[in-house]
């Protein structure tokens, strides 16, 4: 035991320090995209795969080792889009000049809580008058990538800049509007269409984006109807519709 640890050597330290670092940095880039539980899995089988070598069980070790060994370029093809995004931020620069990259190890603060009031409001005015909409309000994936297919907002919520972004003839009307911590982060963006096909048939593009964007993510999605008017809350891939009254309540209880 003793000897093990006069084996390590600064270098070992630094090493260790290095690959921690860059494992922190990939868990930054790719916290809050669906991305993220992959990530994890191979964070896993990795390491099982080094426990299982040093404990020389052959059998589990050959296994694993073919998994690891096809890994790399596994990796290259199911991050394609991350890996994109990663180098363009390190060749990006901010508008103050510092290097993006490093934006990655700065924490962000979070839980802060929706108001579920304004979007309870914009959404009974917009049913009233039958003004399609679909808002897709984030928790703790922050759909990056999503956000990355439309337009940025960073905007506090207001009932009047949401009735006016699903305005028929307002630019940003198409798509969907993602809400995180509070804030309206973009719109006009789009997502992926569920491929359930157990779907009443009278459920159009709108209703199967919300229902596709649940079924994997933990967000939940607010649509209004524009043939109906009618208020429909998707949550894991399941749809139900809310009664305006108590819209807000609902909301409240499935944000808890
Ligand atoms: P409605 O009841 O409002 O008519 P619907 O479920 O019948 O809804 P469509 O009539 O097909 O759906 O709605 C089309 C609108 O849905 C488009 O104009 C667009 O704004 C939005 N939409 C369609 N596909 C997507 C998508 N993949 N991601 C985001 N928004 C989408
Ligand atoms: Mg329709």
């Amino acid at each position: 035991m003793i000897d093990l640890f006069i084996q390590i050597r600064i270098v070992d330290i630094i090493d260790v320090v290095l690959v921690a670092l860059l494992l922190y940095g990939l868990y930054r880039l790719l916290k809050g995209t669906a991305a993220i539980s992959i990530f994890i899995g191979i964070v896993a089988i990795f390491l099982i795969s080094q426990l299982v070598n040093a404990l020389q069980m052959e059998l589990l070790s050959s296994i694993l080792g073919a998994f690891v060994s096809v890994g790399f370029i596994a990796l290259i093809i199911i991050f394609q889009p991350e890996i994109r995004r990663f180098l363009f931020t390190i060749g990006a620069k901010t508008q103050t000049g510092e290097n993006k990259m490093f934006h990655i190890f700065k924490r962000k603060s979070r839980h802060i809580s929706l108001d579920t009031d304004t979007i309870c409001q914009a959404c009974r005015a917009m049913s009233d008058i039958k003004q399609g909409a679909l808002i897709v309000i984030t928790r703790q994936n922050t759909l990056a990538d999503i956000v990355m297919t439309g337009v940025t907002i960073e905007a506090e919520i207001s009932k009047p800049l949401i009735e006016n972004i699903f305005f028929k003839n307002s630019p940003l009307h198409d798509g969907a509007m993602i809400i995180t911590d509070n804030k309206i982060t973009a719109a006009r963006c789009i997502l992926p269409v569920t491929n359930n096909t157990d779907l009443p048939g009278h459920y159009g593009l709108r209703h199967r984006a919300a229902i596709g964007v649940s079924e994997n993510n933990d967000c939940i999605v607010i649509v209004v109807s524009e043939e109906t008017g009618a208020i429909s809350l998707v949550k894991e891939g399941r749809i139900t519709t809310l009664q305006p009254l108590t819209m807000r309540e609902i909301l409240e209880k499935e944000l808890k």
